[in-house]
């Protein structure tokens, strides 16, 4: 056994030597959030020093451009109160905190009067969010599920969805069968194969990959939007139909998902389609989604750009250039990630889809 075995290996090892090879997603549960050592409790994942930089990360104008979109679907769809704000897994609390000042200055009735929700599964993330929004932490409420409420809901998801387990199924000439995850003490942590199961549907290539928890989420946020209306945006990367999305990244590098469980942060392209598919089956409307570069665009990111230049230093004004670009431009973020709008059924289509 090598010494460096951390306590997320060490359970996920005894759990596979009780019981045998266990699926893909109670593993990718237990190394990012499981427990007090898993990736998202133990760690700091954020920034140059962390494992990976977000979009709220790179630059104000990504949280202050989502804020504005939420505040103009409030008032396009007559401003009804009460209304609750959802932020999915907020990471270091930096979009809340832009967002949180765009509304104060430019949306006053919204920012007045909304009840806000951050679920978080990390404690050290929460504690981390509670922090940084200082003062206006006190009319926050942490929880682990949607605020039960009768007004519109407003929820934005940036990087949460790629951090849900998935199952993997992998075709063999013998049919399809689940990728699970064994342990032995020659080859560490590896694949195995479970037992031929009947696909549901056919799917296309090698790889079909499904997450139950963001289905469940996506059902959840769909019944509350078709019951009261409102706009749920989720900004993620997508997963290649028929392919392997399963990714581990540390330190800003890609690496081997299986071997530094605990330390490395384990994601998963969003299967977008069958978000929308679960949002619409209960009810809701759902667009997109559409490059996050476009979507920004749209939103009116190079007239916030311009506008906080004219403020800024020379070293300002390069960081401001620097985030534009990386937000915005295919060959960085602007295609990779998908913005996806849910909302409720009678909600006017929102401009920034139109025509796309
Ligand atoms: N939205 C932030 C952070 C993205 S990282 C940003 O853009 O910077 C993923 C976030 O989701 C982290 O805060 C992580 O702790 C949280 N998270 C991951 N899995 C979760 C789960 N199952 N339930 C709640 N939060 C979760």
């Amino acid at each position: 056994m090598s010494q460096e075995e951390n306590p997320v290996e060490a359970l996920a090892r005894r759990i596979i030597a009780a019981q045998g090879p266990i699926s893909l997603a109670a593993l990718m549960r237990l190394a990012n959030t499981g427990m007090p050592d898993s990736y998202y409790q133990a760690n700091q994942p954020f920034g140059p020093s962390g494992d990976f930089v977000t979009a709220p990360e790179i630059s104000q104008m990504f949280g202050e451009l989502l804020a504005l979109a939420v505040a103009d679907h409030w008032q396009q769809t007559g401003s009804q109160l009460p209304a609750s704000v959802v932020e999915l897994g907020p990471g270091r609390g930096l979009l809340m905190a832009d967002a949180l000042r765009i509304w104060r200055q430019a949306a006053p009735d919204f920012y007045r009067c909304i009840s806000i929700t951050m679920v978080e599964a990390s404690a050290a993330l929460a504690r981390a969010q509670a922090e940084r929004l200082g003062a206006e932490a006190t009319r926050i409420a942490w929880q682990a599920d949607l605020p039960e409420a009768d007004g519109p809901l407003f929820l934005i998801a940036n990087e949460f969805f790629d951090a849900l387990p998935i199952q993997q199924f992998l075709r063999t000439e013998e049919g399809w069968r689940e990728r699970l995850v064994n342990w032995d003490e020659a080859r560490g942590f590896h694949d195995a194969l479970g037992p031929v199961v009947a696909a549901i549907r056919e799917p296309e290539g090698d790889v079909w990959e499904q997450s139950t928890e963001a289905l469940v989420w996506a059902e959840r946020i769909g019944a509350r939007l078709a019951a009261h209306g409102g706009l749920a945006l989720v900004i993620d990367y997508a997963n290649r139909p028929g392919a392997t999305s399963l990714r581990g990244i540390r330190r800003h590098q890609m690496s081997a998902p299986l071997e530094a469980l605990g330390a490395t942060d384990l994601s998963a392209g969003v299967d977008f389609a069958a978000l929308a598919g679960a949002a619409e089956a209960a009810g809701a409307k759902a667009h997109g989604p559409i490059g996050q570069g476009m979507f920004l665009q749209a939103l009116g990111i190079e007239a916030r750009h311009a506008q906080l230049s004219a403020r800024a230093n020379a070293a300002q004004k390069r960081e401001l250039d620097s985030a534009l670009h990386q937000l915005t431009d295919a060959s960085a973020m602007g295609d990779s990630f998908q913005v996806l709008a849910l909302m409720g059924p009678n909600d006017p289509f929102p401009a920034i889809f139109q025509n796309r």
